[in-house]
Order: C-alpha cells, then structure tokens, then sequence
C-alpha cells in the first residue's frame, strides 16, 4: 500500500511494510529527581571529546521551566559535525541532542498546561512568544531564540544526549500514546521536512518532485510528498543503499549522479521537467545540480546546504523562468503540530526510517554508526 505513488512507475517494486501502529514503550514510573542528584549526560568538552559523565540534575526553578526525563533522543548530523568539529560554533562544555521524546519529571512555577508523568515531544528551538517574529508565527527569527542542544541560536541549553533535559512548556507538545518515544523524537525532522516541502514550496497533489539526496531528513522530506499525493517522485543520490531506502519509502524513481548527466537523467522521466526540486543534500554541488534542473516555473528549494559556499544564477534567465526560490530552516510550533498528526494519523510513520538503537552508554557506538555509509536514523534511549 502506498499514499499517493503509482506502483506501476517504480523501478523496483517491493512490498511496502504495514502502515501499522507502533505501540507505546510505557516506562516504569520514576521518583521525581531529589535536589542534588545526578545523572548519565554525554558532554562534549572539545572536538572530538565526548565523555559520558554524572552531572547534577537539573533544576525547574525558573518560571515555565520543565524538567523532561529523556526517553529516546534522535542523532542528527548537526550533533555529529559538532562532536567531530565539523561545525565549530561549540562552546564547552556542551551537551548535544536535539530531537528528543519523554516524560514530564517535574515542572517549574507557572507551568500550567503540563504535569509531572505527561508523555511529551520536545521542540528544541525555544523561543519568546512575544517579539515581532513570534507574533507572525516565525519562532524560529525568534529575537530571544535558544536552542536545547541544537545548532543555529547564541543560547545554547544542554541537550537531550543525558537523562534529563531542562525546556520550557511553550516547547512542549503532548505524545500520541499510539507512537513510541522513538518515533516521537522523529517529530522535529520530520516538521522540518512538512515545512520545507508542504509550507514553504508548496508541494501540491500529482507534482512532479525530484528530490537532491535522500539520507535520513531528505527519505522524510520523501515521505512527506509521497503522502501529499505526488506524482512523480525522484529520488537523486550517489549512494546505492539510499536510493534503495527511497525506492522502499515511496520514489517511484531514483537516479544516480555518477551514472550520467542528472539533467539528461531526470528529463528522460520528465520530458516536461519537474515542479518541484528541492535539495536534501548539503553540497554546494547539490545545490547546483539543482539550478540546472529548472524549467519554467519549477518551485524550487535550498534546504539541505548551510555551508558559506557560492553558486551562479543567469538574472535574466532567472526572471525569464519564475522559477520560485525558497529556503528553510528550523521549525516551528505550527510545524511539529503537523508532523505529530502526520505520524498520529499514520500518513508518516518515521519508525520505518530508525536503523539504529543505542543506550546513552553506548552513545561512542552510535557516533561510529554515524559515520556509516549504510545508515539511516539512528537513536539514542537515555
Ligand atoms: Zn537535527
Ligand atoms: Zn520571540
């Protein structure tokens, strides 16, 4: 069964795997932590200096502030260039993990919406709520922004690579019980995928979407167009193992960069060229393999790359195509909302992408799973 591809058009015809409920791992209650505790966390003290450590438990003293007992944490790429000093804007020490799913622990004065024992998603991008970019929906130009573990805001809060994680309940949003916590920690990748394919470029039902590089946030950004009803839908990567995982995830072609011209490749599916690219990659090479794909009025978007790296666009090639260009980051509130209802309803079930499972002891493992080739999403269960 698929959402939205034609069986008939793939390449390689599998049976997909039942669209099913996963069940929720319900974890043996917890006493509340006690002032002074401690816990496991994985701090990074420099490039390349992860070490598992006892830290004291954080506390929710703050107003708003919640204490989240991390259940299961996503390991993105953003966590990996940081401990191997890929991405250098670190300052340690430095707890990362950024996708996370669990248990309210304990809750700070004020916090109304959320109590000790709820099963919740965390969005790691915090943000005010009141300046000019909040007020229009755009949390993530937050003026106050910061980040649990993550990249891109000078306030940086430890992460959810420990057993315990401080946030505050305006970044919070509540589980479904039907989805594991591993699915759950999938909720912020795939709301940046829902964003960048459905709010920003506009994906529509029976487009013609060509997708530049398909690891595990580009197969979601596959996912998600595959349940918007696209038509045709290209899966570009280098690597065999990918384009087989995307063939499985609902491509109803895949192309080879190496084997030949990209240009010539997709044009050969799609005389008429595509309506939609968008870039999953992170090479500026991708980037301008992408700008070689336009045709008039193909909606195009740079989502992948965040590298200070150049490419060419013709101006009045350019105007002379509309070929709209758009960008995204981050997420937002509204975005993780509809990606916990794509999950909830099962039009995504991101479990299907989860390769690995690690126990925070082994989290040195999961950073060498990580530099695997054969790979997909990997997950850490503190
Ligand atoms: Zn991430
Ligand atoms: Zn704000």
């Amino acid at each position: 069964m698929t959402h939205g591809a034609c069986d008939g058009d793939r390449q390689t015809i599998e049976e997909m795997p039942p669209f099913s409920q996963s069940l929720s791992q319900t974890p043996a209650a917890e006493p509340a932590p006690e002032p002074g505790q401690t816990m496991l966390a994985s701090v990074l003290h420099d490039f390349n200096d992860l070490r598992l450590e006892q830290v004291p438990v954080p506390q929710p003293t703050e107003a708003g502030s919640v204490l989240v007992r991390i259940r299961s944490c996503g390991f993105c790429a953003t966590d990996f260039k940081a401990i191997k000093g890929i991405r250098r804007n670190v300052t340690f020490p430095f707890i990362p993990g950024h996708e996370p799913a669990g248990v309210v622990a304990a809750v700070g004065p004020g916090v109304r919406h959320f109590s000790v024992g709820d099963e919740v998603i965390c969005q790691p991008s915090g943000y005010c709520g009141y300046c000019q970019h909040c007020r229009v929906g755009n949390t993530h130009y937050c003026e106050h922004a910061f980040t649990t573990g993550g990249d891109g805001p000078e306030d940086v809060w430890p992460g959810a690579f420990a057993q315990y994680m401080l946030t505050r309940e305006n970044c919070l949003f509540r589980k479904p019980a039907a989805l594991s916590f591993d699915a759950a920690a999938l909720a912020e990748p795939l709301s940046g995928a829902w964003k960048g394919m459905i709010q920003y470029s506009q994906m529509k039902l029976a487009d013609d979407v060509v997708i530049l590089g398909v690891g595990s946030i580009g197969l979601l950004c596959l996912m998600v167009a595959r349940a918007a009803g696209a038509g045709r839908l290209i899966a570009v990567d280098p690597s065999a193992h990918a384009r087989e995982q995307a063939v499985r995830h609902g491509a109803t072609h895949t192309v080879d960069p190496n084997a030949g011209d990209v240009r010539e490749q997709i044009y050969a599916i799609l005389p008429e060229g595509p309506d939609l690219v968008l870039e999953a990659a992170g090479p500026i090479e991708a980037v301008r393999t992408m700008v070689g794909l336009l045709r008039r009025g193909t909606r195009w978007n740079i989502f992948g790359i965040t590298t200070h790296e150049k490419f060419e666009l013709d101006g009045g090639l350019a105007h002379f195509l509309e070929a709209r260009m758009d960008a995204s980051f981050g997420t937002t509130p509204l975005a993780m909302q509809q990606a916990i209802r794509l999950m909830e309803r099962g039009l995504v079930e991101t479990e299907q992408i989860i390769t690995h499972r690690y126990p925070l002891t082994a989290i040195h493992d999961a950073i060498a799973t990580m530099e695997q080739a054969s790979r997909n999403k990997v997950v850490i269960q503190p």
